[in-house]
């Protein structure tokens, strides 16, 4: 069934579990996220980024998503991921998205703010839930994201901003990286206990690709309620192919038939966000 974002991830929150957002690109990403949630039974988000507008039908792409995700048997929701321009924005809410990130993190806090207090008022009166972040989520490898700061989450400021702008969840930067990470990981554990206790809306995890399980496990203890898998599932299809092709493999293979693979070498990455996201420690 297709639900709201928000209840979605207020529901997490009293559970202590979380949730994944899958960035999906095309009808396998789509079919390999709901097919593993559905066999965890557990929600699942659906998530395009708006640098994926210029390659995918939005609209068609909706109905898409709408139509598999009214005959699952999990909770499924639609969601734009990262979107810097308001048209990005109304296009979604228009195509039924069930939630919307607005990333103004580029802008200073001021700006941030103005422009998520009215996003969010736009989105609110359509029914729609508003993401947003504060800090700024760094550049790894492998990513297709924007360069980010590396600047992370302020509590104080993270409080003020949900309270100015009303947004339903919030993306913090506590060390994770967009993509897989160039060297040790660092993750601000305290820094993320801090934002939950001034913060009480759900806190949202950008860049889960590579990150240790354990910290996973640790964040969703303290507070995270929905992490964003992009990179470590889109490393395991490419890699996959690129096995194929190089052994020779695909010959004699329908296009059809590699689509399929590619959607079965997704699905094992998926499978273990998803179980780490099912119960904190
Ligand atoms: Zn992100």
């Amino acid at each position: 069934m297709l639900v709201n974002t928000k209840e979605m991830l207020l529901k997490a929150k009293e559970g202590k579990y979380a949730v994944a957002a899958f960035n999906v690109y095309n009808l396998e990403t789509v079919q390999a996220a709901v097919r593993v949630s559905e066999e965890l039974q557990h929600p699942v988000i659906i998530a395009l980024g708006e640098r994926y507008f210029d390659t995918v039908d939005v609209e068609g792409f909706a109905s898409l998503v709408q139509t598999i995700g009214a005959k699952s048997s999990v909770p499924v929701s639609l969601h734009l991921d990262h979107a810097y321009e308001k048209e990005s924005i109304i296009r979604a809410i228009r195509a039924g998205f069930n939630s919307v990130m607005f990333d103004g993190s580029k802008f200073d806090l001021e700006e941030n703010t103005r422009l998520t207090k009215e996003i969010t008022e736009i989105a609110h009166m359509a029914g729609v839930s508003v993401e947003a972040e504060i800090g700024s989520v760094a550049l790894g490898a492998f990513s297709d994201e924007e360069e980010g700061t590396g600047t992370l989450t302020d509590p104080l400021e993270a409080k003020k901003f949900v309270e100015k702008t009303g947004v339903d969840f919030l993306a913090a930067a506590i060390g994770t990286v967009h993509g897989m990470y160039k060297g040790e990981p660092n993750i601000r554990l305290d820094l993320l206990d801090e934002i939950r206790n001034l913060v009480d809306v759900p806190l949202v995890l950008h860049g889960a690709s590579g990150t240790p399980d354990e910290i996973i496990k640790e964040a969703v203890a303290r507070g995270i309620c929905k992490i964003n898998v992009n990179t470590e599932v889109s490393l395991a299809a490419t890699r996959h192919l690129d096995e194929m092709f190089k052994n020779g493999n695909q010959k004699n293979e329908h296009l059809s038939n590699i689509m399929a693979e590619m959607q079965k070498s997704m699905e094992p990455v998926m499978m273990k966000f998803v179980q780490l996201l099912k119960q904190s420690i």
